[in-house]
């Protein structure tokens, strides 16, 4: 497969207060395992900024408002107890989704099979409303929407396995039959949705998994529910909302995935990617807090994104 690679040099304008995890220095984690020789030969670009305004084809303006209100012209203002807005942040989330849409159109062109955009900050807890929870825009909601309003994709499917609730992404979506969402992440853990029970119009499928729970549940959810259910769905893309801190040494939540996993889940995805949508994927980081976790389990991931295995990674 031929897979592209964005990388976001703004993405580090986004400033979080000393202490807080989604720091900068993850891109710098996740650029330092894709530097290895065995990903030689993604096809790399850096992303290139678009007008945040777009991001008003999924959020009301008031989000956009509250941003432009507490961005600061130094230092760090806040949105609430755990989102902040730098003075940077505007140029940073600019750069996140203009990366995401160039990953978009490469994939829906055809230049390249699929593509991981490693941006922040996050975006999957923005909901229509409101920005929260490290995120200010929800940048993957932003890339579905314009497959269907700009490329002519009719049904797409958006996987979250980070391992947090992707509420803003079920919240955008929950009345539009014409996008799929489906979710593993940890439960109880913040934001607090994502019950069974929670299915939007038939188009979202949540499979909750309890804390300490390793690999081998989250194999059986995705076997049992989310897959069966995508599969059902017929998607002509797949974006997926690529979280790593459901790996073991993630501080900010108690599953026990390992690297391999993280492969496995990918690879299901590449399957279903094949079967429905002429391999279109494109995957975007969301989480992963620990620098070590996040490495592993991205090298994973774009591995199989590009080789359909993991193959031998150090
Ligand atoms: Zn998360």
């Amino acid at each position: 497969m031929t897979t592209l690679l964005i990388s976001q040099p703004l993405g580090v304008e986004h400033q979080n207060p000393q202490g807080h995890p989604e720091r900068a220095e993850r891109l710098q984690a996740v650029a330092g395992a894709l530097a290895d020789e065995h990903f030689a030969d993604l096809v790399r670009r850096d992303a290139e900024s678009t007008d945040l305004a777009i991001a008003e084809i999924v959020h009301s303006k008031e989000v956009l408002n509250i941003l432009r209100e507490v961005r600061p012209s130094q230092g760090i203002g806040q949105i609430d107890s755990d989102t902040f807005v730098s003075s940077g942040s505007f140029e940073a989330a600019s750069s996140a989704v203009g990366g995401a849409l160039q990953a978009l159109e490469a994939v829906i062109l055809g230049e390249v099979d699929n593509g991981f955009c490693a941006i922040r900050p996050p975006g999957h807890h923005a909901e229509r409303d409101r920005s929260m929870g490290f995120c200010l825009v929800n940048t993957i909601a932003i890339v579905a929407r314009e497959a269907q309003r700009k490329h002519g994709a009719e049904r797409v499917a958006i996987v979250d396995f980070d391992v947090h609730h992707g509420n803003g992404t079920q919240d955008i979506f929950a009345n539009d039959p014409t996008v799929f969402y489906g979710s593993s992440h940890q439960m109880p853990l913040f934001p607090g949705t994502g019950a069974i029970d929670e299915t939007g119009v038939g188009n979202i499928c949540n499979a909750p998994l309890s804390p300490y729970t390793d690999g081998v549940k989250m194999r059986e959810a995705y076997e049992d529910r989310i897959l069966p259910a995508l599969d059902r769905f017929a998607p002509d893309l797949i974006l997926v909302s690529a979280g790593f801190d459901a790996e073991r040494r993630d501080p900010l939540a108690q599953l026990n995935w390992v690297a391999e996993d993280f492969a496995w889940v990918t690879g299901k995805l590449v399957d279903m990617a094949a079967r429905h949508c002429d391999n279109r994927l494109v995957s975007l980081l969301e989480g992963g807090y620990d620098l070590g976790g996040l490495a592993a389990g991205v090298s994973a991931h774009v591995a199989v994104l590009h080789n359909g295995i993991m193959g031998k990674l150090d």
